[in-house]
């Protein structure tokens, strides 16, 4: 009986194409961006979301929206859909409703606010928010109202999450929701958060590495150029700082093979603008560096070394450096290889994709993270190109189609 639903349920999926590229086209319109980023919010993209959802008779739709002043709506919208199952017990697919921006224009071949299908090959689109994060979105919503269309009731319940302010930072977004709902995800749910991935569907990221921004201020003297002595050159002493960044780096040496790479990384990035002329020796250099730790080490031993290296560089230097935290995400404890999440979306990707997966970690982060660090297992996975935030950023309405089979397949016991 189960069998024979599902049987059902992945064959009306199987013909999905054409709803993946509407529902893609009027959110990729709606745009969806943070007031960081200059946008109005996420607003347009959850009323469309909810009035779609509703036309299939899904009418479980919980708003927990976060007060934000900053756009029209007053709000930064986040969704819990419910369809049930015979059994409480939910498989949950997380999804973002906002992008980042278009970035440089003249680099897309075609409107970023429009999705386009390649020329010549149909099953490929263009457009910003295809691959992130709206194939999860738009996924989430096939199974929904696939379970409707055909009269189906699945073993699990399924549980849609759609968040706002992934992008700048999710205060607005699964940091508000888990505060003001702590406990809608009950023990033995699964959650799925299908915001990174693979090309061939492979991959499951099942832990993150630490991350820690730090701005680093050096304080010189300024002076003419041609009167080195005068000053203190607040570049050469950032340069040093720069370069003990690397030595940092051989110092935190452990090794992780689960991670890519599988070390921690202590990268300097940024650089704010100094002097405007050339015959000028600066006197204040602001630089950022961004650290990715392996949980075996914390934030603070991290930071502990770079305020350290401050210190010694100052001395030799005759500069004061000031290091101080721009963000800190300590790493959660990983999602165990043999938890029920894996386990099933492992057997669902082999059964509808033909192919085995493997787990590993990142050093970039998903919200994933946010579940982990509350001791719930969460698997990030999904069948993408990894394109996401570049110009001309692409997704196959395949992959979607397949990728909702496969939560689909989730939500059957057999
Ligand atoms: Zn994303």
């Amino acid at each position: 009986m189960s069998l024979e639903q599902k049987q059902k349920i992945l064959a009306a999926l199987a013909g999905g194409a054409d709803r993946v590229f509407a529902l893609q086209s009027r959110l990729t319109a709606l745009r969806g961006l943070g007031p960081a980023n200059g946008g109005s919010g996420e607003q347009d993209k959850a009323d469309f979301l909810e009035s779609w959802l509703r036309s299939f008779g899904i009418d479980d739709i919980e708003h927990v929206d976060a007060p934000d002043s900053r756009v029209p709506s007053g709000k930064r919208p986040n969704l819990i859909v419910r369809v049930p199952g015979r059994s409480a017990r939910t498989l949950w697919i997380l999804g973002h409703m906002d992008v980042v921006p278009a970035g440089e224009e003249s680099l897309w071949r075609t409107d970023p606010w429009t999705v386009t299908r390649d020329a010549d090959d149909p099953d490929l689109i263009y457009g910003r928010g295809v691959e992130d994060n709206q194939q999860a979105i738009v996924c989430g919503c096939m199974v929904a109202a696939a379970l409707k269309e055909n009269g189906v009731t699945p073993d699990l319940s399924l549980g849609l999450i759609f968040v706002s302010d992934e992008e700048t930072g999710n205060a607005y977004g699964i940091q508000y929701l888990l505060k003001e709902k702590p406990d809608f995800v009950k023990e033995g749910d699964l959650v799925m958060v299908p915001d990174s991935g693979s090309p061939d569907g492979t991959f499951i990221e099942v832990a993150e590495k630490g991350i820690l921004w730090l701005r680093v201020t050096v304080d010189g003297v300024q002076c003419h150029a041609s009167k080195p002595d005068d000053g203190k050159n607040a570049l050469v002493a950032s340069a040093a700082i720069i370069l003990g960044a690397a030595e940092i780096e051989q110092r935190f040496d452990a090794r992780d093979s689960i991670f890519s790479p599988d070390r921690s990384t202590f990268t300097p990035t940024k650089h704010e603008a100094n002097v405007p002329n050339v015959n000028t020796i600066p006197g204040r250099e602001v630089f950022y560096i961004d650290c990715r730790v392996l949980p075996c080490y914390t934030l603070d031993e991290v930071l502990a070394a770079f305020r350290d290296l401050g210190a010694r560089v100052s001395e030799t230097y005759g500069v004061n450096v000031d290091v101080q935290i721009q963000m800190c995400e300590p790493a959660a404890a990983p999602t165990p290889e043999d938890s029920a999440v894996v386990q099933s979306l492992k057997k669902a990707v082999k059964e509808v994709l033909g192919v085995d997966c493997w787990c590993g970690g990142v050093g970039g982060s998903t919200v994933a993270v946010s579940f982990r660090e509350r001791g719930i297992h969460a698997a990030v996975w999904a069948h993408i190109f990894e394109n996401c935030h570049t110009p001309n950023e692409a997704a196959r309405l395949s992959f979607a189609v397949g990728d909702a089979q496969v939560y689909a397949s989730m939500l059957f016991l057999d």
